[in-house]
């Protein structure tokens, strides 16, 4: 079979070097064409991207012409079958659209569409069924759909939330962030701000990770999604880490829970893109470690390749009733960001979707 010819918007930027590194060697999607702002379109893209992640930019990648992220820009520079998008939220809004009008598909990593009733916010493992919700899109006069993938907080805390909401049901959640620089994009934190520092404010953070996940956790039934019915309180600060965001995540249960048991439930925890041997699937949605001192960002959150979560620390709570309380690591540019979406297309790929 041929594979998907892709393009990737926001291509210059911290989850655009993301995707163009996971789509370089891909089985299933070839890099066609690489999109930014007007800034970078007409120049090759190791020109004009701020390359900071392991290893060499992509040999093919480095040569190919950066367009501008518009459909005619993308449409006359190569066919392409889908689109990836790691584009600014304000940005996005528009030009997603107009792929999805065009007929276009679009895996979004931004935060334009997460919140409308008729797209889905995906984590393979989590809410597979939700890809149905695509179909409503067509109201809106689109030839095709827009898919997106949870804010990289809400990514990891809710992977390890799933298999706790299936097995013992959830009352509440509080969720205390320690969030790496590469979550607020190449230019976001002044090394002046940060250095030596904690700042305990990333604007909108706090709202997005209490509603998303109960979008997610949610029940898809006739063409809508009840959100899960708890609550959630969280409190979101930026640390001086590179990548990889840890939470400290305190969980209130329906029914009482030994740690050990606990561990054990996130351990089996497998989901469809197991089932279906997807080639981004890590083995282990949620690695759970036993030493006293992980997971931390620097050892940790290249498990699974970036894909897995990893959770330490799991013990019982003395405030909440039936609490239970753990550490968790997401990598937020793979997990959180290009990786899910990749994901995300290789589901909807082998559900048919594409
Ligand atoms: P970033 O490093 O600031 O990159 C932004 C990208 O968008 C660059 O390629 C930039 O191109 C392009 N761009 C900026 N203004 C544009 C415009 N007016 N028209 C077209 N392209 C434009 O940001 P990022 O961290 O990669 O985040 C990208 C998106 O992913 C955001 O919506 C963010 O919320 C979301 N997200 C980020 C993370 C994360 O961990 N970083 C996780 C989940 C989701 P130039 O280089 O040409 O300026």
């Amino acid at each position: 079979m041929d594979k998907l010819r892709v393009a990737v918007l926001g291509a210059t930027g911290m989850v655009g070097q993301r995707f163009v590194k996971l789509l370089s060697d891909h089985p299933r999607f070839e890099l066609e064409v690489l999109a930014a702002s007007s800034r970078s379109a007409g120049k090759k893209y190791a020109e004009v991207v701020h390359w900071c992640i392991e290893g060499e930019i992509p040999e093919r990648a480095a040569g190919m012409r950066v367009v501008e992220a518009r459909l005619e820009d993308v449409k006359h520079e190569g066919d392409v079958d889908l689109v990836f998008s790691a584009l600014p939220s304000e940005v996005a809004r528009e030009v997603e659209a107009e792929f999805a009008r065009e007929g276009i598909p679009v895996i979004s990593d931004t935060s334009a569409y997460r919140m409308e009733p008729d797209v889905p916010i995906l984590i393979g493992e989590v809410n597979p069924d939700h890809l149905g919700l695509v179909r409503e899109q067509r109201k809106r006069g689109w030839r095709s759909f827009i898919v997106t993938s949870p804010n990289c907080t809400s990514n990891a805390m809710i992977i390890a939330l799933k298999p706790l909401m299936d097995e013992y049901g959830i009352r509440s959640v509080i969720v205390s962030t320690m969030q790496a620089l590469s979550g607020a994009g190449w230019t976001g934190v002044p090394s002046m701000a940060i250095t030596d520092n904690i700042i305990p404010y990333i604007r909108n953070e706090e709202e997005k990770v209490e509603r998303e996940a109960l979008k997610i956790l949610g029940r898809l039934e006739n063409s809508r999604i009840t959100p899960a019915d708890f609550k959630i309180s969280a409190s979101c600060h930026r640390v001086n880490v590179l990548e990889g965001h840890l939470e400290a995540i305190f969980v209130e249960l329906d029914k009482p829970a030994e740690p050990e048991d606990v561990a054990e439930t996130m351990r089996r925890f497998k989901g469809r893109p197991q089932e279906l041997r997807l080639p981004t699937a890590p083995e282990r949605p949620i690695i759970v470690r036993d030493e006293p001192d992980r997971p931390q960002p620097r050892l940790d959150r290249y498990a699974g390749n970036g894909m897995s979560v990893v959770v330490g620390r799991i013990r019982r709570d003395p405030v909440l009733r039936n609490g239970v309380k753990f550490l968790v690591l997401g990598h937020n540019t793979i997990r959180g960001a290009a990786g899910n979406a990749v994901l995300n297309a290789e589901l909807a790929e082998a559900e048919g979707y594409l």
